[in-house]
């Protein structure tokens, strides 16, 4: 083992900002049309979401946060609903639920991985159960196929927050093909990134026109209600353009995730377990700890300039925070796995220089 004080320091960004040449292009390009949300450009930007992700139709709105709100309404959930959803998320996919008006119903995940426990969803479902969303988290797959075809018998849409899920697969095909809608962000922080925005896909004609109607204030009919929440032009000719790179991007995060994977030599970490047919979109790379304090190894890799998503967002179940305390349903094993995990940044920005300090610190780590 190397001493860790041997090691050259280095600070790990996980802050990764893409620029393309072809960026300048496509914004000189969108200035001379309309830039409003019902230009072209955002028609265009529709269609090669629609071929990158192998989707039906796409519905580009103002950020990830509208497109959960979107979906939301398209599905009809309102005042005095349910919607279940595991409490490992981040806030940002349960604020939407209670803007709507309905109770965030919490159900556990599975025990080894992020994806909603099905069992522990039978146990609550009811009436007034109006929508499940499910958050596969840092672009690791959930068991979505499983809990589609549970939904379908059930009759109860299933959304899915793909935030950090570009280009995440499951048995060859992106996870967005089981859901009935699927929200996405390209916030800057995201694998497709265009400042703020957001983006739904369905393959559902009807629903698809739904979060339309709604996101373009049900048309200003005076019969149907909705809100604005289209995408500008702009931002949309960026994600146009941008689209074609996220393969090359993707490539960049497995390549590097795959570097650390082969230098791990600490017993104690690891890969967290991938879901049989699986593939990850190295959004970030996540371990499984098995320190007796795991948060004191997060701690000594922040202190070596590692960050972690885990600490930096202060992770834990969504009930453990005062805005969402009154809805508390405890899911003992979603608590238990996010205190036996960390991310590592694995973004394109990164040098090779950072992916081996990284595996050198980790190997270097003395506690228990
Ligand atoms: C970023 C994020 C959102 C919110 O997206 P915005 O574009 O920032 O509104 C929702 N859910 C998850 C899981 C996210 O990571």
């Amino acid at each position: 083992m190397i001493n860790q004080d041997r090691i050259e320091r280095r600070v790990i960004s996980d802050k990764y900002r893409p620029s393309y040449s072809d960026d300048e292009f496509a914004l000189q390009e969108a200035l001379r049309g309309s830039l409003s949300g019902t230009s072209e450009l955002v028609s265009d930007y529709e269609k090669a979401l629609c071929r990158r992700f192998e989707s039906e139709y796409a519905v580009a709105v103002s950020s990830g946060t509208a497109a959960i709100m979107v979906a939301l309404a398209a599905v009809g959930v309102g005042l005095g609903d349910q919607v279940a959803l595991t409490p490992t998320c981040p806030l940002c996919t349960v604020y939407p639920v209670m803007n709507a008006g309905a109770e965030p119903l919490f159900v556990d995940t599975r025990e080894h991985g992020f994806g909603m426990d099905i069992d522990a969803l039978k146990a609550v479902l009811s009436t007034r159960l109006k929508a499940l969303i499910d958050i596969p988290m840092w672009g690791y797959p959930t068991e979505v196929d499983e809990l589609y075809a549970f939904a379908r018998d059930a009759r109860i849409p299933l959304i899915l927050d793909l935030a950090h899920s570009h280009g995440t697969m499951l048995h060859g095909q992106p996870l967005s093909r089981y859901a009935d809608l699927s929200c996405f962000s390209t916030h800057e922080r995201k694998p497709l990134a265009t400042g703020e925005g957001g983006f739904i896909l369905t393959d559902n004609a009807g629903l698809a026109q739904r979060c339309r109607d709604y996101s373009r204030f049900a048309n200003l009919n005076g019969r149907e209600f909705g809100l604005n929440f289209k995408l500008a032009a702009l931002p949309a000719a960026l994600g146009r353009s941008r689209a074609g790179h996220l393969p090359s991007q993707l490539t960049v995060r497995r390549q590097n995730a795959a570097f650390i994977k082969r230098g791990l030599a600490h017993p104690a970490v690891k890969e967290v377990r991938v879901v049989p047919g699986g593939s990850p979109n190295y959004y970030s790379l996540n371990l499984r700890l098995q320190f007796s304090d795991n948060g004191k190894f997060i701690a000594y890799l922040d202190e070596h300039g590692v960050p972690s998503d885990v600490k930096r967002y202060g992770c834990r179940c969504l009930y453990e925070f005062p805005a969402v305390a009154m809805h508390k349903r405890e899911c003992p094993q979603g608590a238990a796995l996010l205190k036996s995990m960390t991310t590592l940044p694995v973004h394109p920005g990164l040098t090779q220089d950072d992916l081996s300090y990284m595996v050198s610190i980790i190997n270097a780590y003395e506690g228990e």
